[in-house]
């Protein structure tokens, strides 16, 4: 394809705001998958995408497109996710293109997400064309959408498309202002081939799938190419693009984007950012690569039946393939046995892989609650990293300790202003500004422990603004904090598992509550449970679960043998996710019950 009938975009947006649904009449409208073909949200693949109505995996897809000035263009389109955990595949999606729409809800207007994803597609110099979405909705208020975009994100926004892809309206405005506004990508035909891997996976068929852009030259079936992080090299099998289905192609030219396969087994010989190249003819300079991602969110994973391990092991394995942001590493834990700690990049991408691992692999797991990695400098002068509460050193080893902070920027009408401050103040934060966005909008910046956002935030901020709150945040350093182990004791034994690390002064109310919450999880037994919280020695709260068995049988007055045996079988269901600690069974809740205490 002539470079100057190429258009390499990406589709940028808060999410929910309509980025798929608009990717899908694209995909329509240039006939790229006729009408029987057309699920909705097609370019969502996974079935948990598809359940939950998000997009995790970046996709990309070429169409053609007739223009209205007779040229026939290739289109590049790359979906990007739209959640904050997902930022660094935005990021790395964006790099491969250049221009985006930038699409918000017309009814909604500018959310937390508009702005992060827009500042990081204003960073990497794209071309941005907005687009105002659900027309359709009585709701909507363009003029309002627009002032909001002007004035926040700093683009003009006077020729907007206006469009509805419920209804199909604006797609033709959309498709041709992508030919006329979207960059022409630059690069040289003749120079020696140099692409961009933006994005991986791994197909059990094909070996890994290595997604690219091409900056300069040509690459084809038969190459053998090297990667210029690692000087590894492949003979490649095979170079194509989706359509959204996947379509083997001659080759890939200057400035287009697609896909090659080579037979290569471990998707961590595949560096995301990394530069391809002719093994015969190298291009003299690589790309400047992306940031790697750290896993920020750790939680362990401990099968219910220990016999299991080596399966959660082999499953974990077979995720990594797809996703190399994940993280694991055997532990055990007095309390649970031999699991995983496991680490992640946000909650979102913890509760998905969680999911994955019990739907698809047929697992049965209790997950500890989530925590973060702390800095803790000890009085030898040495500064260990900490991530499972229960390798905190003694008090008496500790100098300080430092807790990761994050940047949040929360957007929302102000009616819930007063709420949010509170939800703010009480866990920890401190307000860097406070502004209107429009009439009855506002935008409030706060610094905030990270530590506090990944227990029970989300629900609380979705809560108290009824939903109307948008939230985002940037990693903004480490910083020092009075933060102790708080643990739990059963019967006089302390739970490994259940200790957590929390601020000094809000110890107290947290091991009161805490306690109160576990009494309520953890079934009565024949004997009673004694649940107490502690700091060290000191005790800070008691409970007791009082002796009781509960009979099933005895609801059933005789009789009916068959739904005696279903009721049995319900409750040995429920024992499913139990831990035996000791000689008392704790079940799943009661290690995520710190999730739902202030
Ligand atoms: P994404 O998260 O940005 O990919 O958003 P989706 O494309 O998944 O859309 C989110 C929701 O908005 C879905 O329920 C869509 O059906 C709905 N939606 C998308 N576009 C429109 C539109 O133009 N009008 C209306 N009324 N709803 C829309
Ligand atoms: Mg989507």
């Amino acid at each position: 394809m002539k470079q100057e009938l190429i258009r390499n975009f990406s589709i940028v947006a808060h999410i929910d705001h309509g980025k798929s649904t608009i990717a899908d009449r694209l995909i329509e409208f240039t006939g790229g998958l006729d009408k029987r073909n057309m699920k909705e949200q097609v370019l969502d693949s996974m079935d948990i995408e598809r359940e939950r109505g998000i997009t995790i995996k970046a996709q990309t897809v070429r169409l053609f497109y007739k223009a209205d000035d007779g040229n026939t263009y290739q289109l590049n389109l790359i979906d990007t996710p739209g959640h904050v955990d997902f930022t660094y595949e935005v990021s790395r999606s964006l790099a491969a293109c250049d221009g985006g729409l930038l699409v918000v809800d017309a009814a909604q207007g500018v959310e937390a997400q508009t702005i992060a994803n827009a500042y990081m597609a204003i960073d990497q110099d794209l071309e941005l064309i907005p687009v105002l979405n659900k027309i359709d909705l009585p709701s909507a208020d363009p003029d309002r959408v627009r002032k909001e975009i002007e004035d926040i994100v700093g683009i003009d926004a006077s020729d907007a498309v206006l469009a509805s892809a419920k209804d199909g309206v604006g797609i033709k405005e959309i498709l041709e202002s992508v030919v006329r506004r979207i960059p022409v990508p630059k690069g040289d035909e003749n120079a020696p081939l140099k692409a961009m891997i933006f994005d991986s996976w791994y197909d059990s068929y094909q070996g890994v799938v290595v997604l690219i852009r091409v900056i300069d030259g040509t690459v084809k079936a038969g190459d053998k190419i090297k990667f210029m992080s690692t000087n590894q090299q492949y003979l490649l099998d095979k170079v194509g693009v989706f359509t959204p289905k996947p379509l083997t192609v001659n080759d890939l030219s200057v400035g287009e984007v697609g896909f090659f396969t080579a037979a290569i087994k471990d998707i961590t010989d595949v560096n995301i950012g990394d530069t391809v190249t002719l093994a015969s003819n190298p291009a003299k300079e690589a790309f400047p690569g992306f940031k790697t991602v750290k896993p920020v969110v750790f939680c362990g994973l401990y099968p219910v039946d220990s016999a299991d391990f080596e399966d959660v092991r082999d499953a974990l394995d077979k995720l990594r393939l797809n996703d190399s942001s994940i993280t694991y590493e055997a532990e055990s834990s007095v309390a649970l046995g031999f699991g995983f700690r496991c680490g992640f990049l946000g909650l979102l991408h913890m509760e998905i892989i969680q999911e994955r691992l019990e739907r698809e692999f047929d697992l049965d797991l209790v997950t500890t609650a989530p925590t973060v990695v702390f800095k803790v400098m000890k009085t030898n002068g040495e500064m260990i990293e900490v991530d499972n509460p229960a390798d905190l050193p003694e008090p008496s080893e500790i100098d300080f300790i430092e807790e990761p902070i994050i940047a949040a920027t929360v957007i929302l009408p102000e009616t819930y202003v007063g709420g949010i401050i509170q939800l703010m103040v009480a866990k920890r934060g401190t307000q860097k500004n406070m502004r209107y966005l429009t009439q009855g909008r506002v935008i409030l910046e706060y610094e905030l422990p990270l530590g506090e956002v990944v227990m029970d935030f989300y629900d609380k901020l979705k809560s108290i603004s009824r939903g109307y709150a948008s939230f985002d945040y940037e990693f903004a350093g480490y910083r020092q904090a009075n933060l102790v182990k708080l643990d739990i004791l059963i019967n006089g034994e302390a739970v490994d598992a259940l200790s957590i690390i929390v601020h000094r002064d809000h110890s107290f109310y947290k091991g009161r509550d805490l306690v109160e919450k576990l009494k309520e999880v953890i079934h009565r037994q024949m004997f009673d449970i004694a649940i107490q919280a502690a700091i060290g020695n000191k005790i800070l709260s008691r409970s007791t679960v009082k002796a009781f068995r509960k009979n099933v049988i005895a609801k059933c007055y005789g009789g009916d043998i068959s739904r005696k045996r279903k009721l049995l079988e319900k409750q040995k269901a429920g024992k499913k996710r139990m831990k035996q600690v000791g000689n008392v069974e704790i079940p799943q809740e009661a290690f995520l019950a710190v999730l739902r205490i202030g």
